[in-house]
């Protein structure tokens, strides 16, 4: 492949107002694709339906690529924007004869699809016009056909279906261009390949009948067929088909409930793709593995436990910085309060012991309470239940020793131990009161990592507080 042309492939969803974890994964794929191959990725919008193309839904697209981190060379590109050129093209087919003038009208076309049907053959138009004929009036109106072989094969050679036949005698005479002079989808998509020197088309295979109408298209224009990937759609844990429109299932929505882009990349990759047995990979693995040969030829099941997993791993793998940036990102995306300094440097400071259980970006924000919220740190319904009186009458003692304790969390260890001794108490007798005080939950990093962050001033304020 290297040594051919360049790869070029492309992303080309409709707008629908958010984009769909469905064409996240094929625009993910595309992405890979190209650069592995060190190709170009370019984006287009199929725009064309003006009512359901508002910038807005139009902008939901380019945002969700970005947070997915998967950019795109180039401009963007609009569908609508080149309708003179798919224009140009049908007449040019018109010219050469692979295309030709219909004046059929619908009432026509209508009582034609009827009598097939009463005749038991498939509804498959057949237009006189194919064969010539006077125009029943000077300006009036007809559509561009494609005159499509009538017998014979249509084949492609999927790379990941494998080889697909359609008899020819299957397929009709598709409008390339209405009689409004507007493109159909079926010449733009080819058109629009064509031009952006599209060699690898990977899409969805809800597609793949497209794909015949589309080849002859390119054979009639006499251009070169880019190779087609066909892949199959994601299902539902259930089996049945994830439904395109299910607002909840736009990328934005797994953004909000807090799984960080790599892990959905690496998540989104192995749907539908593998390499080997490996679960948890990093995206420059993924590019540097991915291929066409290794995408599966069934569909993939949606499965949060495994998304919630690998996000898990991919959380523990962060850097200090990078979950603080990813945090910070987090807290922006969802209107939270951006963080002061110090919590900043505290989060830094508690670094690995915030993510070693968070399986999403909310739960290290659960696990950084005890820097994220403030004084008085009330205990909620669980905690509470460890701050009974006699703990409070711990947890006083405990205070007045930490007042000489020196502040690191060897010293906090073995301090607390030695006073568990004293009192003949367990270590987690003590340490689940404190940690109560401290945080007003039940789970929070290692008290020790917890006093350490704060500090000897504010861990003896908080627990002022809970004493009482
Ligand atoms: N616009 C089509 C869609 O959103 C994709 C067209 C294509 O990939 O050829 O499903």
């Amino acid at each position: 492949m290297s040594d051919q042309a360049p790869v070029i492939t492309r992303f080309a969803p409709s707008p629908t107002g958010f984009l769909h974890i469905g064409s996240a994964r094929t625009a993910l794929f595309n992405w890979l694709f190209a650069r592995h191959h060190g190709g170009r990725f370019l984006l287009r919008i199929e725009d064309t339906d003006r009512a359901r193309s508002t910038a807005q839904a139009t902008a939901a697209i380019p945002e969700g690529l970005n947070w997915l981190g998967l950019e795109w060379d180039g401009d963007i590109v609009s569908q609508f924007d080149n309708a003179p050129r798919h224009a140009e093209v049908a007449h040019k087919m018109l010219a050469t004869g692979t295309a030709y003038k219909c004046y059929a009208t619908k009432d026509e076309i209508d009582t034609f699809r009827e009598a097939e049907r009463t005749a038991g053959r498939p509804p498959l138009y057949r237009s006189p016009w194919r064969d010539g004929g006077t125009p029943p009036a000077p300006d009036a109106p007809f559509v561009i056909r494609l005159r499509a072989p009538q017998t014979g094969e249509t084949m492609i050679d999927d790379a990941v279906q494998g080889r697909v036949t359609w008899q020819n005698n299957t397929l009709d005479d598709l409008i390339l261009l209405r009689s409004d002079g507007t493109p159909t989808y079926m010449l733009a998509v080819v058109v629009d390949d064509h031009d952006m020197g599209i060699t690898h088309v990977i899409r969805g295979d809800d597609h793949l009948t497209n794909a015949a109408r589309q080849t002859l298209i390119y054979q009639s224009a006499g251009w070169e067929t880019p190779v087609f990937a066909h892949i199959p759609l994601i299902h539902g844990p259930d089996g049945a088909k994830l439904s395109k429109r299910h607002g909840a299932l736009g990328v934005e929505a797994y953004r909000d409930m807090g799984y960080p882009a790599t892990a959905m990349r690496n998540y989104l990759a192995r749907l539908g793709w593998s390499h080997g047995d490996d679960e948890f990979f990093t995206t420059e693995q993924a590019i540097d593995w991915f291929s066409l040969e290794a995408i599966g030829k069934s569909p993939a099941r949606f499965d949060f436990k495994k998304l919630e997993n690998l996000s898990g791993q991919h959380i523990r793998a962060m850097s200090d910085a990078r979950m603080l940036a990813e945090m910070q990102a987090f807290a922006a995306s969802q209107h939270r309060e951006s963080f002061t300094q110090l919590q900043q440097d505290q989060i830094l400071a508690a670094g690995a012991g915030l993510r070693d259980r968070a399986k999403t970006l909310p739960e290290l924000f659960d696990m950084a309470y005890f820097i994220l919220g403030s004084r008085p740190f009330s205990p909620n319904e669980k905690a509470a239940k460890s701050l009974d009186t006699v703990s409070r009458g711990m947890l006083r003692g405990l205070t007045s020793r930490l007042r000489n304790a020196s502040w690191t969390a060897d010293a906090l260890d073995a301090e607390l131990r030695s006073f568990a001794d004293s009192e003949d108490l367990k270590l987690g007798k003590v340490a689940q009161p404190l940690r109560a005080a401290l945080t007003g939950r039940t789970v929070s990093p290692s008290v020790f990592d917890v006093m350490v962050v704060i500090g000897k001033t504010e861990t003896l304020a908080r627990l002022e507080d809970a004493i009482g």
